[in-house]
């Protein structure tokens, strides 16, 4: 037995880490020739310069430039926002700070994002799960409502990962009435950007259980700059940062985010996502018409969920686009989404080679068969 395994707490020896896209496909120097539709980034942003000035000196806390720049975005006070590295470290940060370890659970409502079981897990949380309702991919609210004084974070997510839908307000609504105050209620708005009037930040001085989520690695086309932002009530803020590091945004991550954030960078944004729902559409329309695809699910995010006809399908279009350098995520293995792939809405040019792909390979089976 290693050493790390011998010492190690017992649970994490089996424990298997998150399977990001990138760890799956891990060695990076193969970025340009192939095609990466499997982590809901951007296809391109924009270049930044970074200073170097007082980089001799540790950052601050939570940087004042980067703070009033999504204070200016969200039309928050400061106090009501903690910047974090990534939403996924607000996730692990209100696990760690609302759940006792070997005692205390969260909720989540599969399918939905992986980290949220993986932080639990990591921490020694329970896990108790509430399944969406797999016609609307919407939340079942009797079943939620036999968990109420169960669990200590719930965590909802609208667009949801991988289904793509907003959570309807109305029954996001009902969860925090229910909730009330024996459990904060998260919703991740990881892509909120590409259908922005939906945000339940506007709901934040009426419910102080409530915790928002953000990042600026979809819409904003920075995933490699691990920033997110955490929003709800002054006195959450509070209890998060007397958890979180004591740096936790560098400071050329602070500049570069900022830079962002500025009425230039927003403006950028919004053309991002102009351009990434009118795809969607077209691959969403486009994917409906084959014979090979089951059911689209609607989309209000830089992804789209489809099903295929049957697992020997789903099979074959993974491995003909990946033969070509190709990679979309395979969402097979999640509750619900057997036969279920997941495509990120990329560049026009890499969404109609995938198409192209696709095509062709069809095609030469069904020659073969004949
Ligand atoms: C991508 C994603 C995140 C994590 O974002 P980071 O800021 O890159 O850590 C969180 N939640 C959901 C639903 C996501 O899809």
């Amino acid at each position: 037995m290693t050493i790390a395994k011998k010492l190690a707490r017992e649970e994490l020896v089996d424990m298997v880490p998150y399977q990001s896209a990138r760890r799956l496909y891990a060695g990076g120097s193969e970025f340009s020739s192939k095609i990466w539709l499997n982590a809901n980034e951007a296809s391109g942003t924009g270049s930044y310069q970074v200073s170097s000035d007082c980089i001799n000196r540790y950052p601050d806390f939570q940087p004042d430039n980067l703070i009033n720049a999504y204070s200016d975005y969200t039309g928050l006070n400061n106090k009501n926002i903690l910047a974090t590295r990534g939403a996924d470290e607000g996730i692990e940060l209100l696990i760690r700070t609302f759940c006792k370890a070997y005692q205390d659970s969260i909720l989540i409502c599969p399918p939905t994002y992986g980290m949220y079981a993986i932080s639990a897990e990591n921490h020694g949380a329970d896990i108790i799960k509430v399944p969406l309702i797999a016609e609307t991919s919407q939340l079942d609210l009797t079943a939620l409502k036999a968990q109420v004084g169960k669990v200590k974070v719930v965590f909802l997510c609208s667009p949801g990962n991988p289904t793509g839908n907003l959570l309807t307000e109305s029954l996001i609504k009902s969860a925090l009435d229910m909730f009330g105050d024996s459990a904060i209620v998260v919703v991740d708005e990881a892509y909120i950007e590409f259908s922005p009037e939906n945000t339940a930040i506007k709901w934040l001085e009426q419910y102080p259980q409530l915790v928002v989520l953000r990042t600026l690695s979809k819409a904003f086309a920075l995933a490699g700059l691990r920033c997110g932002f955490t929003l709800a009530n002054a006195d959450i803020i509070e209890m998060l940062r007397k958890v979180i590091a004591p740096y936790p945004i560098a400071a050329p991550v602070a500049e570069i985010a900022s830079s962002a954030l500025t009425s230039q960078g927003l403006k950028q944004v919004s053309n991002r996502v102009q351009e990434t729902n009118l795809l969607r559409e077209q691959l969403s329309t486009w994917l409906k018409e084959q014979a090979w695809c089951h059911k689209v699910y609607p989309s209000d995010a830089n992804f789209v969920l489809f099903k295929t006809v049957n697992t020997e399908t789903k099979a074959f279009i993974f491995s003909c686009l990946e033969q070509q350098g190709i990679l979309i995520r395979d969402q097979s293995k999640q509750l619900q989404l057997a036969d279920c792939l997941r495509i990120s809405i990329g560049s026009e040019r890499e969404l109609s080679i995938l198409k192209q792909t696709i095509a062709t390979a069809i095609n030469n089976k069904l020659k073969e068969e004949k």
